[in-house]
């Protein structure tokens, strides 16, 4: 089985609220779909989102990279040897993650429709890994104090119990928003505080201790500093109590490894849009097993393909205990059919060939 084409197309979803972080503030989803035909007819699908502030991926490039680099690059190729296709795309242009994402898990997707089988079962390790259903927290835009709880409090009545609480925009009133934001909840919720390199090395260990002084309890702290200041996130992580989880810093199998080997955090957020899909996910997924480096499984601001894809991973990989999947609950319509269930903060994970989509049939592919 080879393949024969690939496509891409657009979708546009309006979010429920705008999506607020220290590094940008959007009102929708608007990404990429990739289709990826087999010459026996069967598709896989895939997605990737222009994430420019962290990714350095804009919806210009994501289209360029596939349409000028991958897709010539691949086509023909034999899907059963996956391994070489892999290289093959890694070959084809370095960086753009978000776009060789989309036409990893298109080909994932295809790969596990061709042996009848979800996507999830062919990724797992061990099969006593393997679950159907997952929890991931919510995440709660940086805003004033006061909309923070709020937006808190209604996250807790929907059913979530783990709320994802973007900060990093000054310190004190961080420290306030989450103070603020536990007394709201209460104690039983669970609270990830996420500075999305919003503080300095300083202000990131004064604020953390701040937090923990005051009772906050919190699980983690996400990439407390620039993605560039790797002695910095070494720092804070030996300053502080709480759990630090490396995120913007941890782009491609190499990254996982040094934070692995010299402990600059304590956890690692995998996102697939980082580490360029699938193929190179799981690569962090079994030196972080090996290490006993629990993992997260994160998303940007994506729809349910994509978001599906991580679940898969997530699914199939024990050593991902956290699972931060809440794209398409913040997304204000569905416009796929299949794919796992999203209900409230749990996924559930059907028995369905591949990710499970049926093809969208708003959206129109061209072939590239
Ligand atoms: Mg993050």
């Amino acid at each position: 089985m080879r393949i024969k084409d690939i496509s891409i197309g657009y979708i546009h979803i309006p979010l429920k609220t705008p999506f607020r972080t220290a590094l940008r503030m959007v009102d929708s989803v608007n990404d990429m779909l990739v289709r990826v035909t087999s010459d026996t007819g069967l598709t896989g699908f895939g997605e990737a989102p222009p994430t420019a502030v962290i990714t350095g991926d804009t919806p210009e490039s994501i289209e360029a990279a596939v349409r000028n680099y991958i897709a010539p690059a691949l086509k023909g190729m034999d899907l059963d040897d996956l391994e070489s296709i892999f290289r093959a795309m890694e070959k084809s242009i370095a960086k753009n993650t978000s776009a060789k994402a989309a036409v990893d898990m298109a080909i994932y997707d295809l790969a596990a429709k061709s042996r009848g089988i979800p996507l999830f079962r062919m990724l797992a390790g061990r099969p006593e890994e393997i679950r159907t259903e997952l929890t991931t927290d919510i995440t709660i835009s940086v805003n004033e104090v006061d909309e923070m709880v709020a937006d808190s409090v209604k996250a807790v009545q929907d059913g979530f119990h783990i709320l994802k609480v973007k900060v990093g925009k000054g310190g004190e009133k961080d420290v306030e928003r989450v103070r603020r934001i536990r007394e709201a909840v209460g104690p039983e919720a669970v609270l990830r505080v996420d500075a999305n390199q919003g503080w300095s090395r300083e202000e990131a260990v004064r604020t953390i201790r701040m937090m923990e002084d005051a009772g906050c309890g919190i699980e983690l702290v996400e990439q407390p500093v620039s993605c560039h200041d790797f002695k910095g996130l070494k720092l804070v992580t030996e300053a502080v109590e709480t759990p630090i989880l490396a995120d913007e810093s941890v782009f491609s199998v190499e990254d996982a490894e040094r934070i692995i080997e010299e402990k600059a955090a304590d956890l690692i957020n995998i996102k697939l849009m980082k580490t360029g899909g699938i193929h190179n996910a799981l690569k962090i997924c079994e030196m972080a097993q090996a290490s006993g480096v629990s993992c997260m499984a994160g998303c940007m601001l994506e729809s349910a393909i994509s978001v599906s894809a991580a679940v898969h991973l997530a699914a199939a990989r024990g050593i991902i205990t956290m699972c931060d999947l809440d794209g398409p609950s913040l997304c204000a319509q569905n416009p796929y059919e299949g794919g796992p269930l999203y209900e409230g903060e749990k996924i559930y994970l059907p028995e369905l060939p591949g990710i499970g989509f049926k093809e969208p049939e708003s959206v129109q592919f061209e072939n590239v």
